[in-house]
């Protein structure tokens, strides 16, 4: 499994997803962003941070938006690597960016042993 960047992405420039990924593994494109299905751990920090609702489990893609894992897989490919936010002032320091996924992800663990109950 992957997790995949729909076209629901195009245009966003605050790139929050970037910042909680573990293993750098979104490329951008000329519009939205990309993640490579080969590097992805799948750890849904980004799904859970995206303000657009673009990041989707290549298992839970809507119909719409099925053609976007190949798009994800033939741009990741094809375009830069991007593991700094953009908008927002100074880059994002990776210690920062450690804490920043340290929450989001801990916020995961507390959902799924909400659930489990
Ligand atoms: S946070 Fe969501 S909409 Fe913004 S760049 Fe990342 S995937 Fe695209
Ligand atoms: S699911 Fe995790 S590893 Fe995959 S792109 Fe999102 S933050 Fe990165």
């Amino acid at each position: 499994m992957t997790f995949i960047v729909s076209q629901r992405c195009g245009g966003c420039k605050h790139t929050e997803c970037v910042v909680v990924c573990p293993v750098d593994c979104f490329y951008e494109g000329t519009n939205q962003l990309f993640i490579n299905p080969k590097e992805c751990i799948d750890c849904t920090a980004c799904m859970h941070v995206c303000p657009e609702g673009a990041i989707y489990s290549a298992e839970d893609v809507p119909f719409d938006y099925r053609l976007d894992i190949i798009e994800n897989e033939v741009q990741s490919a094809n375009c830069p690597n991007i593991t700094e936010k953009k908008l927002g002032g100074a880059p994002v320091k990776k210690k920062v960016k450690k804490k920043i996924f340290k929450r989001a992800y801990s916020a995961i663990i507390q959902e799924d042993e909400d659930e489990d109950f």
